[in-house]
């Protein structure tokens, strides 16, 4: 990381991870004091937490969401710290060992550390890893229960605490006054050290350190560097005058409005194609009418042939549907203009496909009596 980005780091905080320092700083006070035999009160606690949150703000905590003021990060916190308060009152429910304990420990060459934010015992090998979340989601248990962390800390409970037979896993999310709570088997454990070492080796070889984009991108402190989103940092900055003429917005927008473009021929395409079939169905009920194979026009003939041809399901049809999904995953569904099975079977016929594909589709396929209809120019030429 160069000097810039790293002052940088040192310069921007944003709200959402103040406001979790700050509840967390409260929760800390208040089971640190209890080993002591010292309960705080409600007041004293959120006494605590506002005395903080003056002490510690500064002008470089960034709020984000431009629709949220400093004031409803502050009072989320004592709604927070409230709620929990209220709930565990009088914090009996286990033994607090450690309050943000720092944790280290070996798996194969590597030395894993981490701090847990609260370690408690319950007796009888009982032992619960806490850690608060003051997050704006709540995830699923799903998530919680092939969460890498705190099951990372049960390894080093595990080592530091023999007597340790059942470890519990919490997360309390206290914007929410939800709990979630979570176990490990020494089966998971074992196959998540695995996965760990193999993680490591992985980040270990790597050299380029490609964006990954996600909803935390909101949150990111880097668009100035990030290659995903530095363009969009740069032209934000932009006047109106100058922002459609940068040449990165003029290529996009010139893209853009050539595929929207292409997107609408193909539905005129589209349309043209439907009504070619239906053209080609009354010229054949024409030349049946009046015994003839070739209609003739002005410059072109329409020579009208009875064959076998290939008939695909047609919509609402069996097969229909698994068709569909086999075009789709082929990558042709805009050639075959969505699913013009005349088309497919010209395009089967024409040799454009290849047999991978082409047999893959031959499988909807059964041959059917039909007509086809071919165009040529007068002088034998086929359009
Ligand atoms: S903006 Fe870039 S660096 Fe920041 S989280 Fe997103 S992808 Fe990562």
């Amino acid at each position: 990381m160069n000097n810039v980005a790293f002052s940088f780091i040192i310069r921007v905080f944003l709200c959402e991870a103040f406001l979790g320092s700050r509840v967390h700083e409260a929760l800390e006070k208040l089971y640190k004091e209890l080993i002591l035999t010292k309960l705080n009160t409600l007041d004293d606690l959120v006494q605590y937490y506002k005395d903080q949150w003056d002490k510690s703000w500064h002008k470089d905590i960034a709020i984000n969401k431009k629709e949220y003021t400093k004031e409803h990060y502050h009072d989320t916190g004592i709604k927070a710290i409230t709620d929990y308060y209220k709930r565990h009152f009088p914090f009996n429910q286990s033994t607090t060992l450690a309050t943000e304990q720092l944790i280290t420990f070996r798996i194969d060459d590597y030395t894993i550390r981490g701090y847990i934010d609260r370690l408690s015992h319950r007796g009888k090998g009982i032992y619960e890893i806490h850690d608060y979340k003051t997050s704006g989601y709540l995830p699923t248990q799903e998530k919680q229960d092939s969460d890498r962390q705190l099951a990372l800390y049960q390894i080093g409970v595990k080592k530091q605490f023999r007597d340790a037979e059942d470890i519990r896993l919490i997360w309390h999310y206290l914007r929410f006054d939800k709990d979630f709570e979570s176990a490990r088997t020494d089966a998971q454990l074992r196959y998540l050290k695995k996965k760990v070492v193999s993680l490591i080796k992985t980040i270990e070889k790597d050299t380029v350190f490609k964006p990954m984009e996600s909803a935390l991108c909101a949150w990111c402190v880097f668009p100035e560097y990030c290659p995903a989103k530095k363009h969009e940092y740069k032209i934000q900055e932009l006047p109106s005058n100058k922002y459609l003429k940068e040449r990165g917005v003029s290529l996009v927008n010139k893209y853009a409005s050539i595929k929207a473009k292409i997107k609408e021929l193909k539905e005129q395409e589209e349309e043209f194609l439907k009504e070619l079939e239906l053209i080609a169905d009354a010229a054949s009920k024409y030349a049946q009418k009046e015994g003839v194979s070739n209609i003739t026009g002005s410059d072109f003939i329409l020579k009208v042939i009875e064959e076998n041809v290939l008939g695909f399901p047609r919509s609402g049809e069996e097969g229909r549907e698994e068709l569909e999904k086999f075009i789709k995953k082929a990558g042709i569904w805009e050639e075959v203009s969505g699913l013009n099975t005349a088309r497919l079977s010209k395009m089967i016929e024409d040799k454009e496909l290849d047999n991978k594909i082409k047999n893959g589709l031959l499988k909807f396929a059964e041959e059917v009596e039909g007509v086809r209809v071919r165009l040529v120019k007068k002088r034998g030429e086929e359009e």
